[in-house]
């Protein structure tokens, strides 16, 4: 079953119980409109916690003027019977007042980090992420709090800032959740058509590829790595944002690839910006 909490003090009333006997709370935060990958990430709070709390929330501060927050995808009854399959769970839904005060004036940044790859083209996106999370984290107070790796630049902003800010919680990256054809699971994916969806699956394809000629013909130097996974995608019709290899730690470019690279990619299909990345290990 799903217990629904909509304020900070439902939170606290209902935590109460797990924090004065000391068990192991799990968070997942989330945006909602759940899909296999955030389902993913659920179970092994489930696994790893005794008790596991969502969160969803479309946090407006992460989105530029431009984007999509107005027609974000949004069906949390849709959302509240998936994790009810899951087992026992309890679902943080606030709204905008619960979340910020009208006087809102403090913002927490990780800079550097924040500023390159998708902070780039987002600006502020970072800003806005790291705010609510911490936030959320002052609120839910978890042991454990599990992160996609589908998200990698947001997952080290995260660790970075927990590890900065003093936050107990350990963060738990897993694994990117796919579709058959590889395309990595997104809420977003919502706005592509099928032929769209097919096509938007070279960007995976394409970083697979990188890591096959990687360690079967020990290509690594980036720029012509880089080269490919562009045209690859641009030839099945995207616009990449950016494709780099960087030290996935620091996340600074790198010109060679070793075993701590790790390819970044954001490209637009149909409008929609879609991101992906992988590992060299
Ligand atoms: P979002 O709702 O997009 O803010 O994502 C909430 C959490 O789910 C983040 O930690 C994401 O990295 C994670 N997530 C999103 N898509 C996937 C996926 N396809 N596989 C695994 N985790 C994911």
């Amino acid at each position: 079953m799903v217990k629904l909490l909509k304020t900070v003090s439902d939170v606290d009333s209902y935590l109460d119980q797990y924090r004065c006997r000391k068990a192991k709370i799990g968070f997942v935060p989330t945006m909602g409109c759940l899909h296999s990958g955030h389902l993913s990430l659920v179970e092994k709070a489930l696994q790893n916690s005794d008790i596991a709390i969502v969160s969803i929330y479309v946090n407006p501060s992460q989105f530029g003027k431009n984007e999509d927050f107005s027609k974000y995808p949004r069906h949390p009854e849709k959302d509240i019977e998936l994790l009810n399959k899951l087992g026992d769970t309890a679902v943080f839904l606030p709204d905008n007042e619960e979340m910020y005060l009208p006087d809102h004036k403090t913002w927490i940044e990780v800079s550097e980090l924040s500023s390159r790859l998708c902070g780039q083209s987002r600006k502020g996106h970072f800003r806005g992420v790291t705010t609510i999370v911490a936030k959320l984290l002052n609120i839910v107070q978890p042991d454990l709090m599990f992160m996609g790796e589908k998200d990698f630049q947001q997952a080290v902003i995260l660790k970075k800032m927990t590890a900065d800010l003093n936050y107990k919680t350990k963060i738990i990256c897993c694994p990117t959740v796919r579709e058959e054809n590889g395309l990595a699971m997104s809420s977003r994916n919502k706005y592509l058509t099928l032929e769209q969806k097919e096509k938007a699956a070279s960007i995976y394809r394409s970083l697979q590829q990188a890591v096959r000629d990687y360690k079967q013909q020990k290509i690594s130097t980036c720029k012509p790595v880089i080269n490919r996974i562009i045209s690859n995608i641009e030839a099945n019709g995207g616009k990449t944002d950016y494709v780099e290899i960087v030290d996935s730690e620091s996340l600074q470019p790198v010109e060679t690839i070793s075993s701590g690279s790790r390819i970044l990619a954001a490209a637009y299909f149909g409008g929609t910006r879609l991101i992906d990345n992988i590992g060299f290990d």
